[in-house]
This record gives C-alpha cells, sequence and structure tokens, in this order.
C-alpha cells in the first residue's frame, strides 16, 4: 500500500490536526440528524458527519437502522454543517445507494471486515461504483492483525487508494472496563507497517461508556493517532442504539477541548543523546542473547550425549521464579519479565530440539 491518496476528511476547529468525525450512531430522523450536525457546527467540534443507515446488530429484533431513506438525512444534515457525511456499508447494495445519495466517505464495520468474501465484494464494488471514495476500514471484532491488513489490502489492490484505518478495539473475553479491549498493540502495528495510512480511534466502541471516551481518546492521541471516531446524539439516553456510549455535542466539545495533542517534532540534542545510549543498549543485548544462546547450543549438546530430555521443567520453574523475584529490584515488570524470559526459554528449546534430533 505505498501509494494511498488523501482522505480529504477536515481536523475539527477544536482538534487542530487532527481529524474527527462525530455524529450517532444511527440515522435516527431527518430533524435529529440536522439538529445534532448543527449543534456539532455550533460548538466547532467536526471534521466530518457520521451515522449508520444499516446498522448491524447482534441479536435479531433490535432497531437495525432506517436504510436507504436515512442517507439523504446524513448528507443534508452534513451539506448545513458544511462538512463531508460518511456512513457504515456493508453490501454491495449498500454502496450502490450510498453513492447515489452523494455520500462523501464510507466505511466498513468491525463485522464486515472479519469476513474476506464479503470483504472482497466491498472492495469490488467500490472499486466500480465510487473508487474514489474515502474508505476508513474498522478493525475486525477478533485481535487478528492480518485481517484487518487483508481487508485494507483488498481496497487497494481492487484500485481503491483512499484508504484510512479505525481501531474500535477486540471482541475478547473479560475485556472489563472496556466494551471491546483495546488491545493497543495491534493497531501500533499496523501504523509501523503502513505509517502513511491514516489511523483513527473510536473511543465509543471501544469504552462502550461515556466516561472512557475522554481518557481512551487522549491514549490515542499520546500515541499519535491522526483522528477519533465518536458517537455524539443530541439527546443520548433516548438513543435507538448504543446510548450508553453517545455524548451530546456541548459535552464532545469540552471533551475535545480538554485533550491534549502532542505537536513537538524535535526534541534537540538531550534526545539524540538518550537515544544514542539506547543503541548502544540494544546492540549489548543482541550480543548477550546471541551468546546466551550459544551457551544453550553447547547445553543441547551435552543432553544429547547423555541422552538426556531438552525440557527440564523443575530447572526452568526454579529459574524463572528466582529471576522473578528479582525483577522488582531492577524495576522491571513481572509480567513484561515472564514474557521476555518464556520467550527466550521457548527458543532455546527449539535450539536444543534441532541439535538432538540432528544426525
Ligand atoms: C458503528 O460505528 O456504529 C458501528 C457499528 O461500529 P463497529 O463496526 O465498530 O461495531
Ligand atoms: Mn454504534
Amino acid at each position: 500500500m505505498d501509494s494511498l491518496l488523501p482522505l480529504n476528511l477536515p481536523s475539527s476547529p477544536l482538534l487542530p490536526s487532527r481529524i474527527v468525525v462525530a455524529g450517532p450512531c444511527s440515522a435516527e430522523s431527518r430533524e435529529g440528524m440536522l439538529a445534532c450536525a448543527e449543534a456539532m457546527a455550533a460548538c466547532g467540534v467536526i471534521g466530518a458527519v457520521r451515522a449508520g443507515a444499516w446498522k448491524p446488530r447482534t441479536r435479531p429484533g433490535s432497531f437495525e437502522g432506517y436504510g436507504a431513506p436515512a442517507l439523504d438525512w446524513i448528507r443534508r444534515a452534513a451539506l448545513a454543517a458544511r462538512v463531508p457525511s460518511g456512513t457504515e456499508v456493508a453490501t454491495p447494495e449498500h454502496v450502490r445507494e450510498a453513492a447515489a445519495a452523494g455520500i462523501d466517505f464510507l466505511w466498513i464495520g468491525a463485522r464486515t471486515s472479519a469476513n474476506p468474501f464479503a470483504m472482497q465484494e466491498l472492495a469490488d464494488a467500490i472499486a466500480e461504483i465510487c473508487p474514489d471514495k474515502g474508505v476508513l476500514v474498522k478493525n475486525p471484532l477478533n485481535p487478528d492483525i492480518e485481517l484487518w491488513v487483508g481487508a485494507l489490502q483488498r481496497l487497494y489492490m481492487a484500485g481503491v487508494r483512499r484508504l484510512g484505518a479505525i481501531h474500535r478495539g477486540f471482541s475478547v473475553y473479560n475485556s472489563h472496563p472496556y466494551r471491546n479491549a483495546p488491545l493497543w498493540q495491534i493497531p501500533l502495528q499496523l501504523h509501523r507497517r503502513y505509517p502513511h495510512l491514516p489511523l483513527l480511534h473510536d473511543p465509543s466502541h471501544t469504552g462502550g461508556s461515556r466516561e472512557l471516551i475522554a481518557p481512551l481518546s487522549q491514549a490515542a492521541l499520546d500515541l499519535g493517532f491522526d483522528g477519533l471516531m465518536i458517537e455524539c446524539h443530541t439527546a443520548p439516553d433516548e438513543a435507538m442504539s448504543d446510548g450508553g456510549q453517545q455524548i451530546t455535542p456541548t459535552e464532545l466539545a469540552s471533551i475535545l477541548s480538554s485533550l491534549h495533542v502532542r505537536t513537538g517534532r524535535e526534541a534537540g540534542e538531550q534526545l539524540d543523546a538518550l537515544r544514542l545510549q539506547i543503541d548502544e543498549l540494544d546492540n549489548e543485548l543482541l550480543m548477550l542473547l546471541s551468546r546466551r544462546m550459544h551457551l544453550t547450543d553447547s547445553i543441547g549438546e551435552c543432553k544429547k550425549l547423555n541422552d538426556m530430555p531438552v525440557l527440564q521443567p523443575e530447572r526452568y520453574r526454579r529459574l524463572l521464579s528466582l529471576l522473578l523475584e528479582r525483577g522488582p529490584e531492577y524495576d522491571l515488570n513481572t509480567e513484561f519479565l515472564k514474557h521476555l524470559l518464556e520467550l527466550v526459554h521457548e527458543e532455546s528449546v527449539r535450539r536444543q530440539l534441532a541439535i538432538i534430533n540432528k544426525l
């Protein structure tokens, strides 16, 4: 994905240089949509207007959106606020209808980006009907970066070049206190792989509650995300979907003005000197790891000679608990240390297995 085009989504007056897409979970009426967009524009919070016309609901029987008629409400509301409009599409028919209604950008939801067949159909439809529209891809429900990358690649390979990604958390067992666990390492990995791909955070669907919107948004900005998608409703408690995580335009304005965007680029000599030390330490770490692995290999030879099994669980348990006990002394987080030592041990076992099986 090396030749992406700009998404063309303006930043929010209250959050300079960051994209803010906001609006209700679903478009509930022409008047409601207009009132929300006008109130958001009056508070200076947007950006771009979002609302769902087709709502993917977990269980049947709940409100599933007003469908195609809602598209015109969304477009007119955004037009009145003088910003672009966007909606979620999940089928080629949605793409056709959204394009015909003049919706400016599209997003693909978490349930759809998890399905390669649906993604391919959507990618082909967008490429055929409206290849120049901006398309934002939410992370799939499951914490699988390859699935997310795959969804983006299907669009790119079909010829859609105005792409962006939205991190909305992952559906995992026990994500408390979040509705969806943030697992920040996954969007950060995506950012490392595709530094030019705009990356937004959706604190509404990640947190699932109003109180979590501000801290999650700040965390995303601290990590260098390019913007936010936030659900906003003039009367959240009466919303037809996702009421508990929606906030009013005034609340949104107050949250956005409380956020701090770190814009520093050059930290000067002090940072350079610290980075130099880190580079040296990383080199030392590599050398130490290499020495440790070579010792491991010699132990493997000994085990082979003495016909011993590679795994010596008792010794490993003793070693691990001794080192973990000393972690706090060195200001090292126990979970981190455990993870690291397990990795090193797994690699040692892999090398020794190769040695004892060598003829
Ligand atoms: C939404 O943005 O309204 C939505 C349904 O989100 P997600 O696909 O992240 O659940
Ligand atoms: Mn929602």
